[in-house]
């Protein structure tokens, strides 16, 4: 199948470039997945909402697409830069269970929002815990490449070998060595170091341990994402995504890991989401009150309407959230379902054939088309939903048509939306 020219914007070059993938017509794709310590907050279901979009739409291009994401369900301590405590024991200790427990409720937790807000499962979904063989591996390549230390019971990855470090981050690598980046850690030749594996570590309670040659210990949060990424999608990817808060540390870690035990190139194209912010503030997990879909829900929302408020603005933009921006999504969202099902209505009493697309579809169609392809304009594309939905050209056949073409990438649940109004109070 011939595919759909695309242009993504790569973090890592600062640029819009076309995408080629590595092999023709196939996109190996890697998503850094949930920590499953809490409920996900809706600024992580964006990130999630984004990939979800950006996988639907190279499928539509013609890519046959391997999506991969990990669980993270052991390692990810408090801070990204290996201080404090593995986030899964701290919420263990908050709940009186154990971590397994932990992760388990919250994978589960993750999924049904996700499945809320018609993300589509990744084709493998693989946890850390599940993988821990393959990152004592990936340790011992970089050992044997010169690339890692042990000191104070734990194995670090030296940063000093690498020229191109925090190349993705265009980090200031002589301001950082000062400490201005990270908290130190006396064990680690230099500040920029990060742990590989932990053994006797300061954590002394912590409850998921494992053998290896270093002594019994954990993975250090970075390392689940290159072994697994590696294990299921091979030594380079086509795309790695995230949000932006993990370009300066996980994804930059990630790279110098990837990169010095295979001596390949690790990712072509990087693609990060922006925050979802509440006033300044990011919305994070770590920092009390925030906000979840079952908020949102409380309120009677359709959760697709938050799924929608995501498109709304680039994917790259920090996006303000608001209820009132998420009540103007759902009123638009129950506009849109009114129409599609007064179209129905229309469409079989007409005994409208569904034929070809007429010529004005055919634009129409072209023009959502050039939007999402040109970096996943969203914004765009449903603004050419909207002017499908005005046009008076097009019979409600054509309409329906298009729109449960676009909502192949949309997602919005187009073919569920019938004549039956649920939004109707009987009294009207
Ligand atoms: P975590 O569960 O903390 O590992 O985060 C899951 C995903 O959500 C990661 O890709 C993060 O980069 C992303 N993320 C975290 N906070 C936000 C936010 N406020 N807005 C958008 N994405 C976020
Ligand atoms: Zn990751």
């Amino acid at each position: 199948m011939k595919t759909a020219q695309i242009t993504l914007y790569n973090t890592l070059t600062r640029r819009l470039e076309a995408f080629v993938p590595l092999v023709d017509g196939e996109v190996r794709i890697y998503c850094c997945g949930p920590t499953v310590y809490n409920y996900p907050h809706i600024g992580n279901m964006r990130t999630y909402v984004f990939e979800d979009l950006l996988v639907r739409t190279l499928r539509y291009a013609g890519y046959k697409v391997t999506h991969v994401m990990n669980i993270t369900d052991v390692g990810h301590l408090v801070s990204d830069a290996d201080e404090g405590e593995d986030k899964m024991l701290v919420a263990a200790r908050r709940e009186g269970k154990n971590s397994y427990e932990i992760a388990d409720f919250y994978t589960k937790v993750f999924f049904d929002h996700a499945t809320k807000l018609n993300i589509r499962r990744p084709d493998i979904v693989c946890k850390a815990t599940e993988h821990v063989a393959q990152m004592i591996a990936l340790v011992q390549r970089l050992e044997e490449r010169g690339y890692a230390y042990a000191s104070g019971g734990n194995i670090y990855f030296d940063v000093s070998k690498l020229p191109d470090y925090g190349k993705l981050a265009r980090l200031d690598l002589d301001q950082l060595r000062a400490g201005a980046r990270i908290e130190v850690d006396e064990h680690k030749r230099n500040p920029l170091d990060f742990a590989l594996w932990f053994t006797k570590s300061k954590f002394e309670a912590q409850e998921m341990k494992w053998h290896s040659p270093w002594g019994e210990g954990y993975p250090g949060w970075h390392l689940e994402c290159s072994a697994m990424a590696q294990t299921y999608l091979g030594d380079t990817l086509d795309i790695h995504c995230g949000g932006i808060d993990h370009v300066a540390v996980h994804h930059t870690n990630e790279i110098a890991q990837s990169e010095r035990a295979t001596g390949r190139p690790f990712v072509r194209y990087w693609l990060h989401a922006g925050f979802l912010v509440l006033g300044k503030d990011k919305m994070a997990k770590s920092s009390g009150e925030f906000l979840t879909l079952d908020r949102v829900t409380e309120r009677g929302i359709d959760p697709l309407s938050f799924r929608l408020f995501c498109m709304t603005g680039s994917y790259r933009n920090e996006l303000s959230w608001s209820w009132e921006a998420l009540e103007g999504a759902a009123n638009t969202l129950r506009r849109l379902k009114s129409q599609v099902a007064q179209w129905r209505l229309d469409a079989t009493n007409t005994n409208h054939p569904c034929t070809p697309l007429s010529l004005r579809a055919g634009e129409l169609k072209s023009a959502f088309e050039d939007e999402i392809y040109n970096d996943l304009n969203f914004a765009n594309a449903l603004a050419v939903l909207h002017q499908t939905a005005q046009d008076t050209a097009l019979s409600p056949a054509e309409k329906l048509n298009l729109f449960s073409l676009y909502d192949e990438v949309f997602g919005l649940g187009v073919e569920s939306w019938q004549a039956v109004q649920e939004d109707i109070p009987e009294t009207i």
